[in-house]
C-alpha cells in the first residue's frame, strides 16, 4: 500500500537521512541499547537511532501508534510484530509525521535521538525457530553443474521450495566476530576423516524474512495471506563450511556446516517501507510446470519479488592496513529467485507446522546466471579451482582469518527515495584450539 510515506519529496530535519541507507521513506525497526542503557526498540533514520521507549512514554502518540510503539519498548520486538501490519503502518506513519521536515514538536522529537555511534545493536527478536530455503535458482544451478554437469537441478526442485530447519540459537547480528568452526573433513582421495578446522570457509548472501503473526499449529497459511505473515526483510549470510558440508550433507542435509553462525543485518526493512520496491515475479521459463494449487496466488505473482540490488564485498587484513577499501566480488538483483515469499512461507506450514512471530526465514543463496553477481566463493571459485584476485594482489579461494566480509542490500524503484538495508558484516576468527 503506498501513502504519504513514500513520497519522494518529502524530507526529514534529520539532516543526515537524506541520501543514507535510512531516509525519513525507510524507518526500519531494531533493537538497540544507547550507552548504559538497557536494550529496547528502536528506529533508524540517518545517523541517529529514536528511541520507541521514550516515544511511547512522550504522549505524542495515541491509538495503535502508541500500541506498536509500547509493544517495541522491550528488548525484543518480537511483540511487536505479533501485532501485524495496521498498529506497524500506524506507528511508521506517526513517526513519519514528526520525522519530517518542518514538523511540530521537533525540540520534544530530538531528545528521543541516540547517534548510532554511540549504541549498540541487538538482534531484533528472539528467534524461536530459524529455517533455510534453497529459492535462488542459479545459485542451485551453479552448484549443481559443479556435481552434475549433466543434471544440475534435481528433479523436486521446479515443484517443491527446497528448505532445512537451521539453527536459531547461533544467529547473531552484524558486527559478531564469525569462529572458524572445527569439524570433520574427508578429501575424496583418502580413505578416512580428519578433524580440525574447516579449510574451505564460505558466505552464502541471502534475504532474511522476519515472521510477523504466527499460524495456530495444524492451520496452514493460504497463499493468498501469506503476505500478512511477513513483517519485513534483512540481509543473511548463512555461513558454511564446504569441507564439513561435502562429507556430513548425505542423507540428511546441512547440520555441522551451518550451525555454527549465521550473520543478520540489524535492521527490519518493514514490509510498509518495501511496498514501493515490490515487482513481478520472475516469468518461468517455458516447460517449467506451474506451481501447485496451494502455492499459486495472480496476486502474489504479479508483486510477490522485490526490486533489490544485493551486493557482496570482501576486506583482507592486508587491505585493512593498506587503507584499501572493500572490494566488491559482484551485485545482483534478488529477483533471481525461484518462488516468492510468500510461497515459502505458504510452504513451511501446508503441512500444519506453526510459525511464529519473530521466526526467521532464509530465501538461499542468491546469484545471477552470470558471474556479475554470485552469492558464495563456492560459486565464484568454481568450487576452489580458480582464485580470485584482489586488488592488491592477494588472492583467495575461500575465507581466511581476519578476512571481513560484507553484504550490503539496497531498494531502488523510478519515483521513489532509495532504501537501504545497512551492513551485515563478519570478521573471520581463528578456530578454537582442536
Ligand atoms: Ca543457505
Amino acid at each position: 500500500m503506498i501513502d504519504e510515506t513514500h513520497d519522494a519529496t518529502r524530507r526529514s530535519w534529520v539532516a543526515s537521512a537524506q541520501g543514507s541507507d535510512f531516509p525519513i521513506q525507510n524507518l526500519p525497526l531494531g533493537v538497540f541499547s544507547p550507552t548504559g542503557g538497557p536494550p529496547r526498540g528502536g528506529v533508524a533514520i540517518g545517523d541517529q537511532i529514536l528511541d520507541l521507549a521514550q516515544a511511547a512514554a512522550s504522549g505524542l502518540l495515541s491509538g495503535e501508534a502508541l500500541a506498536a510503539a509500547q509493544a517495541a519498548s522491550g528488548a525484543t520486538l518480537n511483540p511487536l510484530l505479533a501485532l501485524g501490519a495496521a498498529p506497524r503502518r500506524a506507528l511508521r506513519r506517526r513517526l513519519f509525521e514528526l520525522l519530517s521536515d518542518g514538523a511540530q514538536d521537533q525540540a520534544r522529537v530530538a531528545a528521543w535521538l541516540h547517534p548510532a555511534a554511540d549504541c549498540t545493536l541487538h538482534l531484533p527478536c528472539a528467534i524461536g525457530d530459524y529455517t533455510d530455503f534453497y529459492a535462488g535458482i542459479h545459485h542451485a544451478l551453479n552448484v549443481g553443474r559443479q556435481f552434475r554437469p549433466d543434471n544440475p537441478l534435481l528433479p523436486n526442485y521446479k515443484h517443491v521450495p527446497i528448505g532445512y530447519h537451521g539453527r536459531a540459537s547461533s544467529v547473531r547480528v552484524s558486527g559478531a566476530p564469525v569462529r572458524r568452526p572445527n569439524g570433520q573433513q574427508k578429501a575424496p582421495d583418502v580413505e578416512a576423516p580428519v578433524f580440525g578446522p574447516a579449510r574451505r570457509l564460505d558466505l552464502e548472501l541471502e534475504l532474511g524474512v522476519w515472521i510477523g503473526p504466527g499460524n495456530v499449529l495444524g492451520e496452514p497459511v493460504p497463499i493468498g495471506e501469506a503476505e500478512a505473515h511477513i513483517a519485513g526483510l534483512c540481509l543473511l549470510n548463512d555461513w558454511s563450511a564446504r569441507d564439513l558440508q561435502a562429507w556430513e550433507y548425505q542423507p540428511l542435509g546441512p547440520f555441522l556446516a551451518k550451525n555454527f553462525m549465521t550473520t543478520v543485518s540489524p535492521w527490519i526493512i518493514t514490509a510498509e517501507a518495501l511496498a514501493p520496491f515490490r515487482t513481478a515475479q520472475a516469468k518461468r521459463p517455458e516447460g517449467d510446470p506451474t506451481p501447485l494449487p496451494y502455492l499459486m496466488d495472480e496476486a502474489d505473482q504479479a508483486t510477490g519479488a522485490y526490486a533489490l540490488q544485493l551486493g557482496v564485498l570482501i576486506r583482507t587484513p592486508a587491505m585493512r592496513q593498506a587503507g584499501i577499501a572493500a572490494h566488491r566480488l559482484g551485485q545482483g538483483p534478488a529477483t533471481n529467485l525461484y518462488w516468492t515469499m510468500a510461497q515459502l512461507v505458504t510452504h513451511h506450514t501446508v503441512g500444519g507446522c506453526d510459525l511464529r512471530p519473530g521466526d526467521l526465514l532464509g530465501s538461499g543463496t542468491i546469484s545471477t546466471p552470470d558471474d556479475s553477481g554470485l552469492g558464495s566463493l563456492l560459486e565464484l571459485t568454481r568450487g576452489g579451482k580458480e582464485p580470485i584476485t584482489l586488488p592488491n594482489g592477494e588472492t583467495r579461494t575461500f575465507l581466511e582469518d581476519g578476512d571481513e566480509l560484507i553484504l550490503a542490500g539496497r531498494a531502488v524503484a523510478e519515483g521513489f527515495v532509495s532504501i537501504g538495508f545497512g551492513p551485515c558484516t563478519g570478521v573471520v576468527a581463528p578456530a578454537p584450539q582442536a
